[in-house]
């Protein structure tokens, strides 16, 4: 059975493993779902790159194609229907797509790991949490059944669940929703990821506790220098977290910025909006801004920018022209609209 040093060895042979690259890079992805009514391109050439001990969080409403980025990273993708037609996701400068399956697997369950939205039906209801963690250990690292139960426990320690021996042998249905999610945590982390995605963590969870699985989450990260993919379309919890922002709408990313910038004024008018529509307390009484509209159907995009019959700065080139290209404001920001300087206010 292989243990930590012979997995590490393994995942280091790699060709072209370069300890230098970013743990984690994008280039260009493609996924399309083959569906009866059509072609939907869930994810349109989506590109970014995160450095070890770096937030970025993935943010736009639901359909945008942020899940479908994540699951595609994962390798969790059904297929059919789902497809990945293009593009990298490249671990340290090696392509994932280009390696062979049980090479990828390696790499996925060791290196890069995933925290899901709904922890309940993430794990499996009828094994004791601690039983579900030290089966990570035993299949990923041959430990004994009573070596894994200890590493359960410290795990379980770690994410700060109060007397973590006894309840190790409880079952998820015992914990409540704020406990599991911190079980979920421990799951990923158990076997020192690099980089950890985490896809609406505590979207299901009411806000105090929101909150304090979001610092957990970011206490873990320091400490473990881990790069963080937080995905989510609350752009109130990435305030505080992210280090940058990439908004996604219509299977592409719209807007990528550091995130006092986006706060500070936004270059898209879809980002403008998504920050216009966080309840304030200062605007109490008042109508809540909210997106006209819904998301194009994926099967359905429209022609032009996609973004156009919601937008409120769309002008006769933005249904004409083809799909607006990713503008560079600065080396460190891009905006994909043609009328980003009066969005942003230069203008
Ligand atoms: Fe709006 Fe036009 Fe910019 Fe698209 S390109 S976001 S429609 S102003």
């Amino acid at each position: 059975m292989a243990t930590d040093r012979d997995i590490t060895a393994t995942i280091d042979a790699l060709p072209g493993l370069d300890a230098s690259a970013p743990p984690l890079e994008v280039n260009d992805l493609q996924v399309e779902f083959r569906t009866r009514s059509g072609i939907a391109r869930a994810v349109n050439g989506v590109s970014f790159s995160l450095q070890a001990g770096e937030t970025l969080a993935i943010l736009g409403e639901s359909g945008c194609g942020k899940s479908v980025t994540a699951q595609a990273i994962m390798g969790i993708i059904d297929s059919p229907p789902g497809f990945v037609t293009g593009g990298e996701i490249k671990y340290r400068g090696v392509d994932l797509l280009k390696l062979p399956e049980s090479q990828r697997r390696k790499i996925r369950a060791n290196r890069i790991a995933m925290i899901f939205q709904d922890a309940l039906s993430a794990l499996n209801p009828v094994f004791t949490v601690g039983f579900q963690l030290s089966e990570l250990f035993r299949k990923h690292r041959g430990m004994s059944r009573a070596d894994g139960k200890a590493r359960a426990v410290e795990l379980l320690d770690l994410v700060k669940i109060p007397a973590a021996k006894q309840r190790v042998g409880d079952f998820p249905h015992q914990f409540s929703g704020g406990m599991r999610q911190r079980v979920m945590i421990a799951m990923a982390l158990a076997l020192d990821p690099e980089v950890l995605i985490a896809d609406e963590p505590t979207t299901a969870l009411d806000v105090t506790v929101q909150a304090q699985v979001m610092a957990l989450l970011a206490e873990l990260q320091r400490e473990r220098n881990m790069g963080l993919v937080l995905i989510t379309h609350d752009m109130g919890v990435v305030a505080d977290v992210a280090d940058r922002i990439s908004v996604m709408y219509a299977g592409r990313v719209v807007e990528e910025a550091p995130v006092r910038d986006i706060y500070a004024s936004p270059a898209h008018p879809y980002t403008k909006a998504l920050l216009e529509s966080i309840p304030r307390i200062d605007l109490k009484g008042q109508e809540l801004n909210v997106i006209k509209g819904l998301p194009p159907a994926l099967t359905n995009i429209p022609a032009g920018c996609s973004f156009n019959p919601r937008c409120r700065y769309a002008q006769d080139v933005c249904r004409a022209d083809p799909e607006p290209p990713r503008f560079a404001l600065t080396p460190s920001r891009t905006s994909a609209c043609h009328f980003w300087k009066e969005v942003k206010g230069d203008e």
